[in-house]
């Protein structure tokens, strides 16, 4: 669901070469190609993740935004649209293919690009969505609702009043592009009349003004898988702006940000809670209950706890989405200093505290130690 690390997915160090990125791609891509591996879901997946990567690594423009911004610097970029759609974009991918693939998969390659097409695909979106810890925990279905282009219901997409049609481009004859004559030269260039469609409209749709989108909210259901965590993304495929006059819309990034909890703070796989504790139970020994997400817990606190101590809840912490073992929780305590002591109270305490002083050390270890380094340093350096 969420997108693995780029270099991570390739098995590189972040300061990889572009040879060694070009290996790793190669020795994956030829495990994990299709060809091989008819009717594999898995291996087709982890080759169109390997290919993403690349396709974004490759790019010293690209792998410079991802290493700055993570995926959300090349979201627009990484669509990981598959094959012969032209859904990467356009020039990417097949170079890629035409770069690695040709000594490896010969002519067959060739397909795989789908060649470059005229692609009005729609943008990418992006949503920030704000979970509480247990939705982050246990997954749930959100409903959003986003501003979005969508296909314009008056003219179906096309941009041309209904009882119209879009004419070809009396400039490029429908072509997309000219041919223009610099000095000796002459150079290939997108038709500036048509912006290269090839096709212009004459009479545009009075509800979309010729663009073929028009701008709605929508709402959307969001399937939150369990263990998410900040930074995850979710790609809702083709739920992005739509295209421009028919191309295909763009897909939409739900990207997922917990937020802090009253009592538990997330550390990757483990929940962490700070639990105060009286100095009678810290001292003497006792047992606490603590709150885990699926409910309470008896958490024993041995004699002579000391404050900071952090205890173990094996198994109480979050599974993450990713899979592998479940997190544990990490309960550290704080013994608190007891408050507004009444006269008896202030008496017990100083009579208590006159019996640990007649003790001598062995009763506050650290505080003598302490005391005595202390010590050495004001002979050393002040005496
Ligand atoms: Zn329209
Ligand atoms: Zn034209």
């Amino acid at each position: 669901m969420s997108k693995r690390d780029y270099y991570e997915v390739l098995g590189v160090s972040k300061n990889a070469s572009d040879d060694e990125l070009k290996k790793a791609y190669r020795r994956l891509a030829m495990k994990h190609h299709p060809d091989r591996n008819p009717e594999d879901k898995d291996a087709e997946n982890k080759f169109k993740e390997a290919s993403e990567a690349y396709e974004v690594l490759a790019d010293a423009q690209k792998r410079a935004a991802y290493d700055q911004f993570g995926h959300a610097g090349v979201s627009g970029a990484a669509g990981g649209g598959g094959f012969g759609g032209g859904g990467f974009g356009g020039a990417g991918f097949s170079d890629i293919f035409g770069d690695v693939f040709s000594d490896i998969f010969g002519a067959a390659a060739g397909g795989a690009g789908g060649g470059r097409q005229r692609v009005f695909r729609g943008a990418d979106l992006r949503y920030n969505l704000k979970l509480d810890l247990e939705q982050a925990v246990f997954g749930d279905t959100v409903k959003i609702r986003i501003p979005s282009w969508s296909s314009c219901e008056r003219c179906d997409g096309s941009g041309a009043e209904p009882g119209s049609k879009p004419q070809s481009c009396p400039t490029c004859h429908g072509a997309g592009q000219v041919r223009m004559q610099q000095g000796f030269f002459t150079v290939q260039q997108t038709c500036p009349h048509c912006s290269g469609r090839g096709e212009i409209i004459s009479n545009p749709c009075t509800e979309c003004r010729g663009q073929g989108r028009v701008q709605k909210q929508k709402t959307l259901s969001v399937k939150v898988p369990p263990g998410v965590d900040t930074g995850d993304r979710i790609r809702l495929a083709g739920e992005g702006e739509a295209g421009e006059q028919g191309g295909p819309a763009g897909d939409l990034y739900v990207q997922i940000q917990v937020k802090p909890h009253e009592i538990f703070m997330r550390d990757g796989d483990d929940l962490r809670c700070n639990v105060p504790i009286d100095m009678v139970t810290a001292s003497l020994g006792g047992e606490l209950e603590v709150p885990t997400l699926e409910g309470k817990v008896a958490l024993k606190i041995p004699s002579e706890t000391q404050t900071g101590k952090t205890f173990r809840l094996r198994g109480k912490g979050v599974k993450s989405v990713r899979g592998g073992a479940q997190g544990d929780l990490l309960c550290t305590v704080e013994v608190e200093t007891p408050v507004k002591l009444t006269k008896r109270q202030k008496e017990l305490m100083e009579e208590l505290g006159e019996t640990l002083r007649d003790g001598g050390s062995k009763h506050s270890p650290q505080s003598s130690s302490w005391l005595d380094k202390a010590k050495k340093f004001f002979e050393e350096h002040l005496g």
